[in-house]
């Protein structure tokens, strides 16, 4: 389900709203995996008219497929980028819950977000190639899988790279821009922030022994 489409002539994102008030010829795309998709269920009382992907979609916006697009263990490990990384969680634990939150929109318990750096320790996301302090936190959050509802988050969520960054588990060679926010009724384009501030300096990384192995 969707209520966001691609229009290709001008490669804008438009609301299902805005679409049908504005558009008549032209196709409607996924803008995470690029299908085309159509208009479902117009008028009908049982269920809010979407942007409905092709029978059999692989698309990661599409709930049932959430489970295809965990991320998978790096094959090729960089360990010393990993160190660096783990060591500068250590130092920077509250920072790195502060960025997770805000991202969730300021919703996230310590518990889910124990429960986030757990699971990347499974599957030792630490030691992707080129995974940065700043893709971390997104990183982390779209390996965590679905956050559910609670106080202060309205529906479920989860959150997806674009379609063909998965693949191979070297997702990461090309530069993350941006990571997809979906629920059942929402699609929303979050970009990654890259602020200077955010990045701590190597040299505090010298001063703190790996505590993982
Ligand atoms: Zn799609």
């Amino acid at each position: 389900m969707g209520f966001k489409a691609l229009n290709k002539t001008d490669n804008k994102i438009y609301s299902l709203d805005y679409w049908q008030r504005t558009f008549t010829n032209e196709t409607p795309y996924c803008p995470v995996c690029d299908e085309i998709t159509e208009i479902r269920a117009a008028g009908s009382v049982y269920m809010k008219t979407h942007f409905f992907h092709k029978k059999g979609t692989y698309c990661p916006s599409v709930r049932e497929n959430h489970s295809k697009y965990e991320l998978l263990p790096p094959t090729e490990r960089d360990t010393k980028n990993g160190e660096k990384i783990i060591n500068w969680i250590r130092v920077n634990i509250s920072q790195l819950y502060t960025k997770c939150k805000k991202i969730l929109n300021g919703r996230l318990r310590f518990k889910e977000f124990s429960d986030m750096l757990v699971k990347a320790k499974e599957k030792n996301i630490w030691f992707y190639k080129n995974l940065t302090i700043n893709t971390l936190p997104y990183v982390l959050i779209v390996n965590f899988g679905v956050y559910p509802k609670i106080d202060g988050r309205r529906e479920d969520v989860w959150y997806i790279f674009d379609k063909d960054m998965y693949g191979d588990t070297l997702f990461l060679r090309n530069k993350i821009t941006h990571i997809w926010k979906v629920t059942e009724s929402e699609l929303e384009r979050i970009e990654l922030d890259y602020i200077p501030q955010d990045t701590v300096p190597d040299y505090v990384w010298t001063y703190v022994k790996p505590f993982y192995k």
